[in-house]
């Protein structure tokens, strides 16, 4: 139950969708209930259950996903509920399989993995009881040993990735050589998820990406290049963006996450102007962006879906007022000519901008 008005249920609901389309999932249906406490047993009403069972066979789903942390046991009834193969799983473990797939420096991978452990932590039981259920009881008492011995040896490397983690960060310049070799400036895109960075990086790379480029083949698949037509290029990437309600165990990982962007020559903030709670939005991602310590780095602020916007023209001429801001249609690319007059003129004085290294 969820009575913030500026993020409520549907809303939450909504973002959980893209999360999901994020991570590669087709989404087929969603639903929710309001209850004045949650089922212990299923999180959800038996009612609920058996509705969403229903739809799962109907639609032939393979997943569901819960927008609230489900304990192991709920995680447990659930799947044992909805049968088959049916994974069941909560925004939480969703998050973290986003991030696992698009943790770029060893930084990042070491936090992202150190939460996900700290989430499987109090999760173990699981696969344990299974067991004992499938040999009929016989086996009643080795489950629970098998689950201490597990949750001590899960410590153990929780407390060893810590320790990595704290020599990585005492050293982190020398992981920070990812790119520096390659004299191409980095763009890096940043905002929510859903504000369009991921259409402006394909509108604008399109069919020119060269996988098989040599030079570029450690980039990470969120990386793309760039060429403008004044034959200079930069490297364009994504990162992982940022979310309403992310779980407060989560933020460290997320923000590991980002610490890649420290490394860029220009950070494109990717705004969808179009959303009711934008200037939130813009708020939330410069505070993120100030503790990190980025501010150094030259800020392009971009406004896209501004064909989405109940009043386009007020927009543009707002945009006009600001500094630094331009407005762009990602979808159509209205605006792209604009966004790399202005990506260029901010690159100017950047060290490592050369003539393109291809003809
Ligand atoms: P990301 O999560 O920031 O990478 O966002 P995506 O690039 O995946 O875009 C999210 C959704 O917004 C997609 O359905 C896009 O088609 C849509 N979208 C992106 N740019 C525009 C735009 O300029 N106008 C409109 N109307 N929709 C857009």
């Amino acid at each position: 139950d969820d009575t913030e008005n500026s993020f409520g249920t549907e809303e939450s609901l909504k973002e959980l969708a893209q999360l999901a389309d994020t991570a590669g999932l087709m989404v087929v249906g969603s639903t929710y209930q309001k209850l004045a406490t949650p089922n212990p047993r299923t999180y959800i009403g038996s009612g609920k259950v058996a509705e969403i069972k229903m739809a799962i066979n109907a639609l032939g789903a393979e997943t569901v996903i819960f927008d609230d942390e489900l304990s192991a046991g709920q995680l447990r009834n659930l799947e044992k509920a909805f049968g088959g193969d049916v994974r069941v799983c909560d925004r939480t473990a969703l998050i973290l399989d986003i991030f696992n797939q698009r943790a770029a420096t060893h930084e990042a991978s070491l936090q992202v993995a150190l939460a996900q452990m700290e989430y499987q932590l109090p999760r173990l039981t699981k696969m344990w009881t299974h067991l004992e259920r499938q040999a009929g009881g016989r086996v009643k008492g080795m489950g629970e040993k098998q689950i201490e011995v597990d949750k001590r040896i899960l410590r153990t490397q929780i407390g060893d990735l810590k320790k990595e983690l704290e020599s990585v960060r005492k050293h982190r310049k020398q992981y920070r050589s990812r790119r520096v070799s390659v004299p191409v400036p980095v763009v890096s895109l940043v905002g929510y998820t859903n504000a369009g960075k991921s259409t402006l990086l394909n509108q604008l790379t399109g069919a020119k990406v060269l996988a098989e480029d040599r030079l570029f083949a450690t980039l990470d698949p969120t990386t793309r290049r760039v060429q403008m037509k004044n034959g200079k290029e930069f490297l364009l990437t994504d990162t992982v963006g940022f979310i309403q309600k992310l779980p407060t165990t989560l933020v460290a990982a997320f923000r590991a996450t980002l610490e890649e962007i420290a490394e860029s020559s220009l950070l494109v903030h990717v705004v969808d102007i179009s959303h009711p709670l934008a200037e939130q939005q813009i708020d939330a991602v410069d505070k993120v962006l100030a503790e990190l310590d980025v501010s150094s780095i030259p800020k392009l602020t971009v406004w896209n879906k501004v064909d989405k916007a109940s009043d386009p023209l007020k927009i543009k001429l707002e945009a006009q007022k600001r500094e630094d801001t331009v407005c762009i249609s990602a979808l159509s690319g209205g605006g792209l000519d604009e966004f790399c007059n202005a990506v260029q003129e901010k690159l100017k004085h950047s060290m490592v901008w050369v003539e393109a290294l291809i003809p």
